[in-house]
């Protein structure tokens, strides 16, 4: 008998998924549950689905999960495609939250009922809840990190900053740019940071499909435009980790590093990043861990198809346009140099090797 004690340390992976499908309540029953995800090229997504997944299966569901690579018709194909083929919940991360209103209320006409998975759906009376993070509050320790940094690296003010805002199509990207502006907005009135590129509004600083790429050309003609006289650029304020990455290769091909490099925001606490944070290069990321969302919406699952009401925490907020969506919002989290290893490291979010 006592070697079963060194079995359970050493038990592999499968073994652990059936021990947690052993203690996980049976709420599937077989019940054919698709999962939408937008693209596979950010590492977040990856994570999310994965654990949805495993959440959702060892309930005794059966799983059909879904990546659009961030094309808007194939992620509609995908979800008509789930819908033929009997799905009983749709949980959909949207490209666009505006282009599948269509199919999601033909599908909810047939009784299929509809979670939205981090980003909003809009338009459409389909959806049922809607599981997130507190979007305007990532947008708010996007820009405190911000401050934070540049009172810390660049001395008195005031300084001067760009600012970069996520996919116009992602109402995501509205709520974190206008909780970055619930900060930057008052310093900005009193002269403490200044805007030279004088791009502010939305439609000038958003960045389509959160392209790492598109961010870096930005970049390269706000530096070009804006920074050949000598003018010191002190930070950026940046939405994403894929969008910083770009804007830091565009500040290292204008001859910055080091020291010079200015404060660079980010999102999602992506491994390229953290590394890049360890080294200096990148200031800050937000730490939304995909684990608590994922289970969030699997308990979604359960509730919708057991006709009970889900744990909700805001009625408020998530206006479609065509009704406040109820939702649960998780709590995001700043993570920088000095705390990284007990948030991302120590908490299991990143392996140690995924940043060596
Ligand atoms: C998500 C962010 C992510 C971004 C790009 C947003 O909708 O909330 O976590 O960084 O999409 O994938």
């Amino acid at each position: 008998k006592d070697s079963s004690k060194t079995e359970t340390t050493t038990e592999t992976k499968d073994e652990a998924k059936e021990e947690a499908k052993e203690e996980a309540p049976q709420t599937g029953s077989g019940k054919y549950i698709g999962i939408s995800m937008p693209t596979q090229s950010s590492e977040r997504w990856i994570k999310d689905g994965a654990t949805m997944k495993e959440i959702l299966e060892a309930r005794g569901y059966t799983v059909d999960l879904q990546y659009a690579e961030d094309d808007i018709p194939t992620q509609k194909s995908q979800i008509e495609n789930m819908i033929t083929k009997g799905a009983e919940v749709l949980v959909v991360a949207p490209i666009d939250g505006s282009t599948l209103s269509d199919t999601l209320d033909a599908a909810a006409s047939q009784g299929v009922k509809i979670i939205s998975y981090d980003r909003l759906l809009v338009n459409t009376d389909a959806v049922s809840y809607y599981a997130t993070f507190d979007n305007r509050r990532v947008g708010q320790l996007q820009a405190e990190s911000l401050v934070d940094g540049l009172k810390k690296l660049k001395g008195e003010g005031p300084y001067n900053i760009e600012v970069f805002a996520g996919s116009p199509d992602d109402t995501n990207s509205f709520y974190f740019f206008q909780g970055a502006m619930d900060i930057l907005q008052p310093l900005i009135d009193d002269g403490t940071v200044v805007i030279p590129s004088n791009q502010t509004t939305q439609e000038e600083v958003g960045t389509l499909r959160w392209d790492g790429a598109v961010a870096q050309s930005r970049m390269d003609a706000l530096l070009a435009a804006n920074y050949t006289d000598g003018k010191t650029l002190h930070g950026v304020l940046s939405p994403y980790d894929g969008i910083s990455r770009g804007i830091l290769s565009a500040l290292t091909a204008f001859g910055l590093t080091g020291d010079d490099l200015p404060v660079v925001t980010g999102q999602d606490a992506e491994a390229a990043s953290i590394k890049l944070i360890v080294t200096g290069d990148q200031y800050s990321t937000i730490l939304k861990d995909t684990r608590k969302l994922a289970e969030v919406a699997a308990n979604m699952v359960d509730a919708v198809l057991s006709g009970k009401e889900p744990e909700i925490n805001d009625t408020e907020t998530y206006n479609n346009n065509v009704k406040v969506v109820p939702s649960y919002l998780l709590e995001p989290f700043i993570v920088t140099k000095d705390n990284y290893q007990e948030l991302v490291i120590d908490s299991g979010y990143l392996k140690p090797e995924d940043i060596q």
